[in-house]
C-alpha cells in the first residue's frame, strides 16, 4: 500500500511525497491505523526503522483534521524524548510532516536560555517535544499547560529509563489528563520497561518489528579480531580505502574520543568527536557538519550518538565494543536508515571477548566472523602512516583502555 492510498489529509501527503516517503516502512504499516483510531500503542521498533514518521503522522493528521482553534488551553501532544538531539531531530520530522497543515509544533530541552522557549510558549503550540528535565521544570512553574493534552508519546523508553527519567516519566503522570491517548515506543524490551508500559497504557495494541533479529536486514554487520593497541591501523586503512563514506566511529569514553581524534590526526586524517561533556552549540555544530559531509569521519560515545538520524552513514565502526549489549544494537542501527543499506564492523580486542559473548546473547545469534589472515594483519600495521617509534601513546591507549575496563568490572561485580 502506498501512502497516496491512506485516509490522511492531502496537505500531509504532499509533504511525504517531496520527502521521497512512498511506502510505509514495516513499522508505519504497523503502526499508523491503530493511532489514527485513537488507540495506545506499545511498539518495539529501533531507530533506522522509520519509527518517528510512524506516529508524527497519525498524530499531525488528527490535530490537524481537528482545526484547533484554542492554542492558549496548552498543547494537545506531548512527545517525551531523552536527548536533546532527539528532541531536536523529532521536532524536524514533526515541522517537515506537518509544514502544510495548520499544526504548531516546538521542542525544549534543557542546557540552553530558557527565555526564547518560554515566549514560543506562550504563543501557543500544539505538539511539544521535550526532555524530562527542563519540561518539569516549565509546566511546575506554569509555562507549559499539559491538563488539555490528548496525546502522549513516549519514544525511546528504554533510554529513557537507562538515564534514569523513571521518576520524571511518573511525577509527570500527575500533569496529564486521565482520558488519553498513550503511544509507548522503545527500542529494547525488558520487565521493567513492560512494567512502566503497562501502567501507562490502556488495552494496548503491540506492534513488534524484527523481533528475533533486532539489527535491521538491511545492516551488514560482522566483527573482527584485532589487538587493542591495532585498532587505530586498521581504522586508518578502512577509512583510508573508504575516503568518500561517512563513517562513524564509536568509542566507550570521552577520552578515547579525544585519543583516537589525535591518532587519526598523526595519519592526516580529519576527524572530529562528539561526547557528552561538549557544549551543545559545539554537538550541533559538529552533528550538522558531519550531515553534510563535510567531515567524513565522526568519532562518538554512546550517549551522544543514541537516536541521531544523520543520513547517509555507509560504515558505523565499533572501535570498542559496548559494555551495554543494547547499544550493539543502537550503533549499528546508525547506518542502514530506513531503506539504505549500510556496513558495521567491531574491532574486538582479546579483553574485549567476553563482551562480545554477552552482545551475541542478546541478539540471540553469533555476529559473522570477518577473518583477517596474519599477513593481512601485518600489511594493515605496515600500510600505516605513523611511525611505530611512538610507544609512549601506544602504551597509555592501552593503559586508559584496562583501567576502564577494570574500573567498570569492579563496578558490575558489586
Ligand atoms: P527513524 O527510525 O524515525 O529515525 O527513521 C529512519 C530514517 O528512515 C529517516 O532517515 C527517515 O527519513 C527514513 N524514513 C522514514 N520513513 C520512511 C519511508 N516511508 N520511506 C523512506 N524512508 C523513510
Amino acid at each position: 500500500m502506498k501512502f497516496e492510498d491512506y485516509s490522511i489529509s492531502n496537505e500531509i501527503k504532499k509533504s511525504l511525497a517531496k520527502l521521497n516517503y512512498r511506502r510505509p516502512t514495516d513499522i508505519q504499516f504497523k503502526s499508523i491505523p491503530p493511532i489514527l483510531k485513537g488507540e495506545d500503542v506499545l511498539a518495539i521498533a529501533q531507530t533506522g526503522t522509520g519509527k518517528t514518521a510512524a506516529f508524527a503522522i497519525p498524530v499531525i493528521h488528527t490535530l490537524h483534521t481537528k482545526k484547533i482553534k484554542k492554542r492558549a488551553d496548552g498543547i494537545k501532544c506531548l512527545v517525551m524524548v531523552p536527548t536533546r538531539e532527539l528532541a531536536i531531530q523529532i521536532h524536524q520530522v514533526f515541522e517537515t510532516i506537518g509544514k502544510h497543515t495548520s499544526v504548531k509544533s516546538f521542542c525544549v530541552f534543557g542546557g540552553v536560555e530558557e527565555g526564547p522557549q518560554i515566549a514560543k510558549l506562550e504563543k501557543g503550540i500544539d505538539i511539544l517535544i521535550a526532555t524530562p528535565g527542563r519540561m518539569f521544570d516549565l509546566a511546575s512553574r506554569g509555562y507549559i499547560k499539559l491538563n488539555r493534552t490528548e496525546i502522549l508519546i513516549l519514544d525511546e523508553a528504554d533510554h529513557m529509563l537507562d538515564l534514569g527519567f523513571i521518576k520524571d516519566i511518573r511525577d509527570l503522570m500527575k500533569y496529564l489528563p486521565k482520558k488519553r491517548q498513550t503511544l509507548f515506543f522503545s527500542a529494547t524490551i525488558n520487565e521493567t520497561i513492560k512494567k512502566l508500559a503497562y501502567s501507562l497504557v490502556s488495552n494496548a495494541i503491540r506492534i513488534q518489528v524484527s523481533p528475533k533479529d533486532p539489527v535491521a536486514r538491511n545492516i551488514d554487520h560482522s566483527v573482527t579480531y584485532i589487538e587493542m593497541d591495532d585498532k587505530r591501523f586498521f581504522l586508518e586503512r578502512l577509512i583510508k580505502e573508504n575516503q568518500e563514506q561517512k563513517i562513524l566511529v564509536f568509542v566507550r569514553t570521552k577520552v578515547r574520543a579525544e585519543r583516537v581524534q589525535k591518532a587519526m590526526e598523526r595519519v592526516n586524517i580529519t576527524s572530529q568527536f562528539i561526547h557528552g561533556g561538549k557544549e551543545q552549540a559545539e554537538r550541533k555544530k559538529t552533528l550538522d557538519l558531519f550531515r553534510k559531509g563535510e567531515i567524513k569521519v565522526l568519532i562518538a560515545t554512546d550517549v551522544s550518538a543514541r537516536g541521531i538520524d544523520i543520513p547517509g552513514v555507509q560504515y558505523v565502526v565499533n572501535y570498542d565494543l559496548p559494555e551495554l549489549s543494547e547499544n550493539y544494537v543502537h550503533r549499528v542501527g546508525r547506518t542502514g536508515r530506513g531503506k539504505e543499506k549500510g556496513i558495521a564492523v567491531s574491532f574486538c580486542s582479546a579483553e574485549e571477548k567476553p563482551i562480545l559473548t554477552e552482545i551475541e546473547g542478546f541478539l540471540g545469534k553469533p555476529i559473522k566472523r570477518l577473518e583477517i589472515e596474519k599477513g593481512d594483519y601485518n600489511h594493515t600495521i605496515d600500510f600505516s602512516a605513523e611511525s611505530h617509534a611512538d610507544w609512549k601513546t601506544l602504551i597509555s591507549d592501552h593503559d586508559d583502555f584496562i583501567t576502564k575496563g577494570k574500573k567498570s568490572n569492579k563496578k558490575k561485580k558489586k
